[in-house]
């Protein structure tokens, strides 16, 4: 029978969750009656994650192991985990069970029907922080109102993708990835399906503030230009609304010499604000530049310190 559907599971010290995520997924998959893999991508996890991963690997030959060389991100773990998917639709699943594996078989009804892209989109978010949750909404809302791609709202890595979107995804080499704005770049026919997002199951969260922001950043700055537009329009209106002062404050100098009072604090006040505001831009340029480093380096995108159960466990072990 012909491998219909490739899951891809993400996994950084998540000893705790591991083999309930293991246990959940093969039960809906056989029940669904597909042909499936499971491919883990173990991305440098400092705990139990690999040794535990390698023994569901010996007894379970329909699971994959993509081994990382070292902590290359999510992003970048679900991209090697599609460069080595064959099915004919990919799946791809956080490894903490947030997602829940049940709703697999129904984006696979949606992809039956003629759909290339089904994604998850979250109604609520069980057992997260109000901090988390204020963030994550605010985030995807800003990031729509700053590009002209329409990216959904609420909406994770969670989704489903046929084989020709999964191959067209292989083309784009871009180092700091935000892979489900990626997704709705490539285009194809997309749909939503409703899920309530849970409790993750154990263990805590491996996205703390400082991986948060990196993702925001790269969500934005890979599909929009415009925090450098509005740094020159800030710049524009704040260098001629500074020479209009400059010009009343020279004619009130000649006119009025006796009017003019010690200017201390308005002098420190007008220094701080320009001095943030210049710092503020250039580091927004910055945040380009590095990017463009990034690119020009073309360093590999991963590197596999080894794999399991794929066809060829000696196939290149990076990505350019
Ligand atoms: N993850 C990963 N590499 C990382 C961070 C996270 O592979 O550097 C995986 C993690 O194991 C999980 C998924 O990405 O399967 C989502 O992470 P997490 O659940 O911690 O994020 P949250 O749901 O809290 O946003
Ligand atoms: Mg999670």
């Amino acid at each position: 029978m012909e491998l219909l559907c490739s899951v891809v599971v993400p996994m950084y010290n998540e000893e705790a969750v591991l083999n309930e995520t293991y246990r959940r997924l093969t039960q809906v998959m056989e029940n669904s009656g597909v042909e499936y893999e499971i491919i883990f991508v173990n991305d440098g996890s400092r705990d139990k994650t690999a040794e535990m991963l390698n023994e569901i690997c010996d007894k379970d030959k329909r699971v994959k192991l993509i081994d990382f060389s070292r902590n290359f991100g999510h992003q970048i773990a679900i991209t090697a985990g599609m460069d080595h998917s064959s099915g004919q639709c990919v799946v791809v699943i956080d490894g903490d069970l947030q997602d829940p594996p049940e709703f697999i078989p129904e984006m696979i009804k949606k992809w039956k029907e003629g759909y290339d892209v089904v994604y998850g989109k979250r109604i609520s978010r069980k057992g997260e922080s109000f901090f988390k949750k204020f963030t994550a909404a605010a985030f995807y809302r800003f990031l729509k109102s700053m590009t002209d791609v329409n990216i959904p709202v609420d909406t994770g890595d969670f989704r489903l993708i046929d084989r020709r979107v999964c191959e067209a995804l292989k083309r784009v080499n871009e180092k700091n990835r935000y892979i489900r704005g990626l997704v709705s770049w490539l285009g194809f026919k997309q749909t939503a399906i409703e899920f309530e997002r849970e409790e993750r199951f154990a263990g805590e969260t491996k996205y703390p503030l400082k991986k948060m922001l990196k993702l925001a950043f790269d969500g934005i700055t890979s599909f929009s230009y415009k925090p450098l537009k509005l740094a020159s329009y800030l710049g524009t209106f704040l260098s001629g609304a500074s020479f209009l002062y400059l010009i009343f404050v020279i004619i009130q100098r000649i006119l009025f010499p006796a009017t003019v009072q010690p200017g201390w604090a308005s002098i420190l006040a007008v220094m701080l604000f320009f001095n943030g505001i210049t710092l503020l831009m250039l580091g927004i340029i910055g945040e380009y530049i590095g990017r463009i480093y990034d690119e020009a380096k073309s360093r590999p995108l991963y590197l596999i310190r080894k794999t399991r159960n794929l066809a060829d466990d000696r196939q290149p072990l990076t990505r350019d």
